[in-house]
């Protein structure tokens, strides 16, 4: 977890190949469905645009079935998701199912200045239709109000691990490592 800019891609991807399983990215999946001109990203493409959340029921059922692919079986690692409460609940029934547990939760974190000025610097680079000002800003109150209040119950759960996010992506990378290594809270 963790808002835009806040590196959660860039660290999936490392751990993900220093652990040797999948790195699904919510996000990504979208994008790869808009690029494609699939149905699916026909459909999530209005909410991408502007930074507002596809709906619940769009989003479940594809993190359902992208959990239960053979890639996943030994171990994944989510990226984007759970984003609201109504997808905690729905992410404990599909391990549930699966007959898999969380190991970690892991959140990182940056200050806002810190994320606007990332996320201006990655418009200009990427050019992603959702990096615009306004679009940024909706997705950053959008973190604040929904998904950031979301660890306080991975952390009654003993599962939150937080990282500061501020530095290189090596320096993160492996405080990353070391934090998860460490005791849960
Ligand atoms: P991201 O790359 O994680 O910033 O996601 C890009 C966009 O995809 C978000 O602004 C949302 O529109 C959508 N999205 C990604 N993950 C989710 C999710 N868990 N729930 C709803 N929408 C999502």
């Amino acid at each position: 977890m963790g808002p835009q800019g806040a590196g959660k891609g860039t660290q999936a991807a490392l751990l993900a190949e220093r652990l040797g399983v999948p790195a699904i990215s919510t996000g990504d999946i979208f994008r790869a469905n808009i690029k494609g001109g699939t149905e699916l990203g026909r459909l999530v493409q209005e909410y991408t645009a502007k930074g507002d959340l596809v709906p619940d029921s769009v989003t479940n059922d594809m993190v359902r079935d992208r959990l239960g692919q053979a890639d996943a079986a030994d171990g994944f690692i989510l990226d984007g998701y759970p984003r609201n409460a109504a997808q905690v609940t729905e992410l404990d029934g599909i391990l549930a199912d699966l007959g898999v547990r969380l190991d970690a939760v892991l959140e990182l974190t940056a200050d806002r200045d810190e994320l606007l000025g990332r996320l201006r610097k990655r418009a200009e680079i990427e050019g992603r239709e959702d990096d615009t000002e306004d679009a940024i800003a909706r997705r950053l109150d959008i973190y604040a109000e929904q998904t950031a209040p979301l660890t306080g119950a991975y952390s009654e759960r003993g599962l939150l691990v937080r990282v500061d996010g501020i530095g290189s992506v090596e320096d993160v990378a492996e405080r990353v490592a070391g934090a998860l290594a460490g005791p849960r809270g």
